[in-house]
């Protein structure tokens, strides 16, 4: 993506993808509605213009750790196997994940990911190898463009790492905050200052304690929030954007996938 300006690469992305916009009957209650072009014309769009970057790993000491992609930016990301580390995944979650559509035309990914899943095992080995390699001038991680929090123990894997980066600014999606054993750990985890913790809900869940972000699906009656600039074309990337990872900010609105 280096090399354009934001404003052209956003002119493309317009042209490829949907995008959300604000409905104009107020009386509709969740208030947001898609925009955008038929989607075999946005796909053949979207693979002559977007370099797949999903597919671009690095592995260090073993841990695979992403680069980024076209949505989140230039920054590295950390991800487990889809659906089989999502305890909090609901019915709805579990037909729309696009990480499970991702994993089955990358195999290489799927890979990365398990051998990823593979080195927390030793959950304690896990978080001094995360610690000892990962840079210390990275401005931001995204957690999990693919899996979840699975246990405590893993929640409490990443307290760890994430404290021992305070220059870092962590985010992630989580609907393992449904997941009654695994609530105190993410509490734990949301608590660290530079990390900021969505608890992601779609229609068929209920909505979090209080206190938490959430990541809301636009199709929802109780949606609120940001529309998601990457999704309605304000923004190219997460890394442009930035109002996920900031502190003090509301509620996230996405489209589905
Ligand atoms: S609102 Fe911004 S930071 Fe959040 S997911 Fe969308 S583009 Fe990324």
């Amino acid at each position: 993506m280096r090399g354009h300006s934001e404003k052209s690469l956003l002119e493309r992305r317009r042209l490829t993808q949907p995008y959300l916009k604000v409905r104009e009957d107020p009386d509709h209650r969740s208030g947001f509605e898609n925009q955008g072009r038929k989607p075999f014309a946005r796909a053949a769009f979207a693979l002559f213009l977007f370099k797949p970057k999903e597919a671009i790993k690095m592995k260090l000491f073993g841990v695979s750790v992403g680069e980024g992609n076209t949505k989140v930016g230039d920054v590295m990301t950390f991800s487990l196997p889809s659906k089989k580390t999502c305890p909090g995944a609901s019915a709805w979650c579990l037909r729309h994940c696009y990480a499970h559509r991702y994993e089955q035309i990358r195999p290489a990914c799927q890979k990365a990911y398990a051998s990823n899943l593979a080195l927390t095992q030793d959950m304690k080995a896990f978080s001094r190898l995360v610690i000892g390699i990962l840079p210390r001038i990275m401005p931001s991680f995204r957690l999990h463009v693919s899996g979840d929090f699975f246990s405590a123990d893993y929640a409490s894997a990443w307290v760890r790492i994430c404290s021992e980066f305070p220059q870092t600014r962590f985010w992630g999606y989580t609907r393992s905050w449904a997941v009654p054993d695994l609530l105190e750990p993410l509490e734990r985890l949301r608590e660290i200052n530079n990390v900021q913790l969505f608890a992601s809900t779609d229609p068929e869940m209920p909505l979090p304690p209080k206190g938490w972000r959430v990541a809301f699906i636009h199709t929802d009656a109780r949606a609120k929030g940001m529309l998601c600039r990457a999704q309605n074309g304000d923004r190219l990337t997460c890394e442009t954007c930035g109002y996920c990872v900031q502190r003090d900010r509301g509620h996230v609105v996405f489209k589905a996938h």
